[in-house]
């Protein structure tokens, strides 16, 4: 990836990291970690919080790994949700929130891609962190004792910013496929680069992605499009180890280099990257529907992508729309659609910069653009005489007259201009 960093990143010692944890550490996890250590437990935080406090980024996602085993986990709080105990995982709620304990555990064989058809549960945290994917993710944190457990060396992995399996590639990514989208993830996330035999390892488990369900690749790649500083990178590195090319080849018909614009789209805004993206492989919203319906993404999502290409689509890249030709555009859109879509244009297209400025104000002056914002109805044009058809053509066509003079719509010189219509005088 274009943003590989060979540099060593800064990272927190291990006492840092743990002074860092306590202080950032909302108190109902700290009281989970507390209630299962008085009934004899062992508690630590693992996974993406331990990995990010090092880095020093904020997270809200706590994870909790005990020895305990579920149903005991679930006898010490009085508000659990039992959904996953069969995974070793309870829901623990506190103050209206969840809080995931999860029993140390091994897994079987994703047999169907989703979740491992068996898990075993273990009473050592080493076990545990085995069976993870990175060795980032890979570290726990013992709050109580206060030490790191890091037997993959995650923490050096964390300082040289390399992404590398846990134990063999091969054999990690033909557990689980979805682990070689995840690799290029967190590479793509925290820009790092993918370790070598790891990265070797990616192209070779295609097979076994192909067999992942698309609603746990649509959540990899909406987190991927949420959160790379460096989206077009990200982009190279799917298309060069092959996942492009299962997950949507119709995005391939644009070379990643010249994509550089997305990474101008905030990162949080994934569906607006995704729009950019489609927009400059020349896609049209249904291709574009298309492969968002396949990811399954929600008809909201796909509604919004749809419309802002359609948007787009109607914009020349090289010369945006002013006055008459500007109210043309917003006539055929909604607002919202229009605030979106120029936004993703002065992303993509440089003369575009002044534009979501001039449509917001064209927006503000709440100009005719809509038949029901005529100063004139089918009523009224009844009313003169009009019949059938002819009032709906006739409304069209005065539409057309106010987008082009704003300031004649006004009922009565509609009327006459009706009737100038009807009698081909115009
Ligand atoms: P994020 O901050 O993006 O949520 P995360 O590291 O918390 O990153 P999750 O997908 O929430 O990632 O998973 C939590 C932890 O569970 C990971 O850190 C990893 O240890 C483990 N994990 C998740 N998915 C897998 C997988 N498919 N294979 C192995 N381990 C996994
Ligand atoms: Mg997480």
């Amino acid at each position: 990836m274009t943003t590989i960093s060979k540099t060593i990143h800064r990272i927190a010692s291990e006492r840092f990291a743990i002074k860092r944890l306590k202080r950032w550490l909302p108190p109902n996890v700290s009281q989970v970690i507390k209630v299962l250590h008085k009934a004899g437990g062992q508690a630590f935080l693992v996974g993406g919080a331990v990995r990010d406090v090092f880095l020093g980024r904020r997270t809200n996602d706590w994870d909790i790994a005990t020895n305990l085993l579920p149903s005991q986990v679930a006898s010490l709080f009085s508000k659990v949700v039992r959904a996953g105990e069969k995974h070793g995982t309870i829901m623990v709620i506190i103050d209206g929130e969840p809080i995931e304990v999860t029993t140390f555990r091994r897994d079987g064989a994703y047999l169907d891609q989703r979740r491992p058809a068996a898990v075993e549960f273990h009473t050592n945290i080493n076990e545990d962190l085995t069976r993870r994917d990175f060795t980032i993710n890979a570290i726990a944190a013992d709050l109580i004792n206060e030490r790191i457990i890091d037997p993959f060396a995650g923490v050096a992995d964390l300082r040289k910013g390399v992404v590398r399996c846990v134990g063999d590639p091969s054999t990690r990514f033909n557990e689980d496929g979805l682990r070689i989208l995840r690799a290029v993830r967190f590479a793509g996330v925290l820009s790092f680069r993918i370790e070598k035999t790891t990265r070797a390892a990616i192209p070779k488990a295609i097979n076994t992605f192909l067999a992942v369900s698309w609603e746990r690749k649509r959540d990899e790649m909406s987190r991927l499009l949420a959160a790379a500083p460096f989206f077009s990178a990200c982009i190279r590195e799917l298309w060069h180890t092959g996942l492009l090319k299962e997950l949507a080849p119709e995005l391939m018909t644009i070379q990643p280099t010249r994509l550089k614009a997305i990474d101008n789209i905030k990162a949080n805004q994934p569906w607006q990257r995704f729009t950019a993206w489609a927009m400059l492989a020349n896609l049209t919203p249904n291709i574009a529907g298309e492969i968002l319906r396949r990811w399954r993404a929600g008809n909201q999502v796909i509604r919004e992508v749809e419309q802002n290409l359609k948007a787009l689509n109607l914009l020349t890249d090289n010369s945006p729309p002013k006055g008459y030709s500007l109210r043309c555009w917003l006539s055929q859109i909604d607002a919202a659609t229009a605030k979106t879509s120029a936004k993703i244009a002065a992303c993509i297209w440089h003369s575009y910069h002044e534009f979501p400025r001039r449509t917001q104000r064209a927006i503000n002056r709440n100009l005719p653009l809509k038949i029901s914002q005529l100063a004139i109805t089918g009523n009224d044009l009844v009313a003169a005489g009009f019949v059938g058809r002819e009032v709906g053509e006739t409304l069209t066509q005065i539409l057309e007259f106010v987008i082009k003079h704003p300031q004649l719509n006004k009922r009565n010189q509609l009327i006459t201009f009706a009737h100038r219509l009807s009698t081909g005088k115009t």
